[in-house]
């Protein structure tokens, strides 16, 4: 790929009209209901500029920075995948036809996504999830037509989140993976621009026409330093070393009961979470039982009906579900799909209504390892 470049904060408005003017739908942060979300955006006046978030266990809020940065938060609550696996999709309609019936398939609409402003954890993310949808036996045809034209403008992370790992799990800060445009956002003094690396030919082709000149040394530099700082300034680490190992051998671990007394099998670390990708589906009739439709939704390891099976349901505990979660995220995903299925986003500690870290939760079982202690 050539050489960085450079584009002017302003300059940015231009990349976004001409990525709609390609006829791309721009989605990006901003600021809705004192969150900063991933909706429709049509120029930087959309962005949250000046902004950042504030990110623990249980714990968001979003609050004013010192400066005017559009992208000096870290995740979004809600990540793309709302966007390429929608929570809620309409698979097909049934209409009664006298004695017969007739099913129309729901008609499918390429959106042409564009996304700006993805992390390097929501990249790997969305490969992960790739795997499991258009990359596998079974196609997943509303993913594949939202994916496939998708044009992302990533962004390396110039700050760490609280609840941030991506090191632990080499996710990131830096983007290292698929993308079209990655951005650096530089500011100092009295200048703000962006170093702007290429990943793409059709991402060449969309900022040909683009006032951008080509990134000196020095910028580079204070690039490089911007992103080495945020992988020293991580909030949680994450021992991945023998992980799949460890934990399918403490299986019987007391960890999990004690985890199972503070959680509330909500759920909503698998609804925030990017590479979860469970669901279920519904059928619905009208009253007049001539209208019928098939309904996909995301549905959670922690739901109790989730493994319902004739005559009961195969994890009906908070401990198991738990474990299950846990050990399918950081071990037999491993074997399912050859990667970890967790990216070190932080969601789904940031998002725990009780706050439930999986790295605490994986250091406390090391710490107590049920095989090594027997060993001694
Ligand atoms: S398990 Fe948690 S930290 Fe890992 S990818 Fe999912 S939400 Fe992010
Ligand atoms: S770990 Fe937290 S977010 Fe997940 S189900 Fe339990 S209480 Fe809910």
């Amino acid at each position: 790929m050539d050489k960085p470049s450079v584009i002017d904060k302003e300059d940015l408005n231009k990349l976004i009209a001409k990525l709609n003017q390609q006829g791309y739908k721009t989605i990006g942060p901003t600021i809705r209901g004192e969150a900063i979300v991933y909706d429709r955006i049509s120029s930087i006046e959309d962005l949250p500029e000046g902004w950042t978030d504030e990110q623990g266990p249980g714990h968001y809020r979003i609050k004013k920075r010192n400066d005017k940065a559009l992208f000096g938060f870290n995740v979004s609550p809600h990540s793309w995948k709302q966007f390429l696996h929608p929570p809620e999709k309409k698979l097909w309609t049934a209409e009664k036809n006298g004695s017969s019936f007739k099913i129309i398939p729901e008609e499918l609409e390429n959106p042409k996504f564009a996304f700006i402003g993805v992390r390097s954890c929501e990249l790997h993310a969305i490969a992960i999830q790739d795997k499991v949808f258009i990359q596998g036996p079974h196609i997943d045809s509303v993913y594949q037509i939202n994916r496939k034209d998708l044009f992302t403008v990533a962004v390396n992370c110039g700050q760490a989140g609280g609840t941030c790992f991506c090191v632990s799990m080499q996710t990131g800060p830096k983007v290292n993976s698929e993308f079209d445009l990655a951005l650096t956002e530089v500011l100092e003094k009295d200048k703000h621009y962006f170093v702007v690396e290429t990943g793409s030919d059709r991402a060449q082709s969309i900022i040909e026409n683009l006032d951008l000149r080509t990134a000196e040394n020095q910028e580079l530099k204070i690039a490089e330093e911007i992103i080495d700082n945020t992988a020293q300034n991580m909030g949680r680490f994450l021992d991945t070393e023998g992980i799949k190992e460890t934990l399918f051998e403490n299986l019987e671990h007391p960890r999990w009961e004690e985890v199972a007394n503070r959680c509330l099998s909500c759920a909503n670390c698998t609804m925030a979470c990017p590479t979860c990708f469970c669901s279920t589906v519904e059928d619905v009739t009208d009253i007049t039982g001539d209208h019928a439709e098939r309904w996909q939704k995301w549905d959670s390891c922690f739901t109790m009906d989730f493994t319902y099976i004739h005559g009961g349901h195969v994890r009906n505990s908070t401990k198991s579900q738990y474990r299950q979660w846990m050990t399918h995220k950081l071990a037999s995903w491993i074997d399912q799909f050859d990667s970890s299925g967790c990216v070190g986003c932080g969601r789904c500690i940031t998002w725990c209504p009780v706050g439930i870290d999986l790295t605490e939760e994986v250091a406390a079982i090391r710490k107590s390892d049920k095989t090594k202690i027997d060993n001694i």
